[in-house]
């Protein structure tokens, strides 16, 4: 291509499809607000734990195959996802005391479920039948039309507490009553339902930017593409069909006949920019601990947690974290309150002291949109009416709910959308659905 490509926003639906147009050899340019990309997924250093640390911990599934593209076309260290060598989920009861470990078989004849071993303790092999009418009921549906959750299959009893609600909350960031079949539907037939292959838990050890952005960074510059931060979009100008001009609050950068432009920002400043952009209106909040202990041996690396306040306990070299998903009714907690009684519940399952270590609660107000029906539907796809401008960002339609597998992925859907136009120098598919 002759022209240029701006990309604007370099949070990992940016740099994914930064990413895609420089491999296709266009020329590209990067902005961002922050001084620092990666937008939800990053690491910083943080004075009171005296860590680097992650905004948010992490976890990936070994079937988020788009997500393990990009690190290979960005050469991520071998080493930056970390998990077992098969798919195994250890998991505690607060409650009861209880400890197992979920085991599903590496093939897709999911025969694990009739091994008492290989189940949650107090399940029957029928029980897990449940997101297979999830699947069904999805098939062949429009986004958002398939129902919630809590209409297709039962939310009680002790397998939906110690497995389906963990981990489709975990996968939905959203109470799986209301949350959509669609958008489960998607994430069970990409990860569960395609065996214990795709199912491995992978966690960003050495942190997120280390995984994602720094790799990402290194890959555009080596292609020329340019990187620009404190750069906010405030408006832009569009015309004739196309897009004229991205108005920066520093400066303005015209958008020639042969450019072409990427908006791979939040929904809410994307529909400041575009009125009338179908997009997600309700989000959820995330709240992560962190506590500066190093954890004792022999910690599982990951750890699902039912009957607290912790859902999923990382143990990572240099300390505890925890996530809490769906959590707005924490919102108004007081830190110090949240870390006592977080820790409080780390120090059990673990046999520490209770004394409180130097710690780090992280509420994320908007983490995720809310994965309901309602949202579901009002995604929009990359493409828009002007032909040199298409969207990206988790929230776009990908079929996936608000995680790094649907960023990236919506990057790697961008960028097709412009190799479609002819605008742009067309990349080789990678992961695209
Ligand atoms: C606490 C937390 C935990 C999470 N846990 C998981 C998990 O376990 N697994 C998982 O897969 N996903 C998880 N997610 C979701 C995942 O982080 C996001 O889906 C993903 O990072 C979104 O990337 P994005 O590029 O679409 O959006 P963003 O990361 O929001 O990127 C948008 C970028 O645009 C920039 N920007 C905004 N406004 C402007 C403007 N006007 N001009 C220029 N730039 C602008 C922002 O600074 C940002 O860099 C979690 C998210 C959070 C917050």
């Amino acid at each position: 291509m002759s022209g240029t490509v701006h990309v604007v926003g370099a949070g990992l639906a940016g740099l994914s499809a930064a990413a895609s147009l420089a491999e296709a050899g266009n020329r590209v340019v990067l902005h961002e607000a922050a001084k620092q990309a990666g937008g939800r997924c990053r690491s910083y250093f943080d004075p009171s734990l005296g860590l680097t640390i992650d905004n948010g911990n992490h976890l990936l599934l070994s079937g988020n195959r788009s997500s393990l593209d990009f690190m290979r076309l960005i050469g991520a260290p071998d080493d930056a996802l970390t998990g077992p060598e098969e798919a195994a989920f250890d998991f505690a009861d607060l409650k009861s005391g209880e400890r197992w470990t979920l085991r599903p078989n590496p093939g897709r004849l999911p025969w694990w479920v009739l091994r008492a071993g290989r189940r949650v303790p107090g399940t029957r092999a029928r029980d897990y039948l449940a997101p297979l009418s999830l699947m069904m009921a999805a098939s062949g549906n429009k986004p958002g039309q398939s129902g919630t959750i809590g209409e297709r299959m039962s939310c009680e009893g002790p397998l939906y507490e110690r497995l389906w609600h963990p981990v489709l909350l975990a996968a939905l960031n959203t109470d799986p009553r209301e949350s959509d079949v669609g958008l489960a539907a998607t994430i069970l037939r990409e990860t569960l339902g395609a065996g214990g292959r795709a199912c491995r838990p992978l966690v960003a050890v050495q942190g997120l930017s280390t995984a994602f952005v720094d790799p990402a960074l290194r890959y555009l510059e080596e292609r020329g593409a340019q990187i620009r931060y404190g750069r906010r979009l405030r408006a832009v100008a569009l015309g004739q069909g196309r897009i004229e001009r991205l108005d920066f609050t520093d400066e303005p950068t015209e958008i020639g006949p042969d450019d072409a432009v990427v908006l791979a920002l939040p929904p809410w400043v994307t529909t400041d920019l575009l009125p009338g952009t179908p997009a997600p209106q309700t989000f959820r909040s995330i709240v992560n601990a962190h506590f500066a202990v190093r954890p004792p041996e022999g910690a599982p690396l990951l750890l699902g947690v039912v009957g607290g306040l912790t859902e999923w306990l990382f143990a990572y070299p240099d300390r505890f974290s925890v996530t809490i998903s769906g959590a707005d009714h924490l919102l108004d907690e007081s830190r110090e309150d949240l870390a006592r009684r977080i820790w409080g519940e780390i120090a059990e399952l673990n046999g520490l002291a209770r004394e409180l270590p130097n710690w780090q609660i992280v509420k994320e107000k908007r983490a995720t949109f809310a994965a309901t029906p309602e949202e579901a539907a009002r995604r929009s796809g990359a493409a828009t009416r002007y032909r040199n401008l298409v969207l990206a960002g988790d929230w776009t339609e990908t079929g996936l709910p608000s995680t790094i597998e649907g960023a990236i992925r919506s990057g790697t859907i961008a960028a097709q959308a412009l190799f479609r136009t002819g605008m742009c120098g067309r990349a080789q598919a990678q992961g695209v659905a």
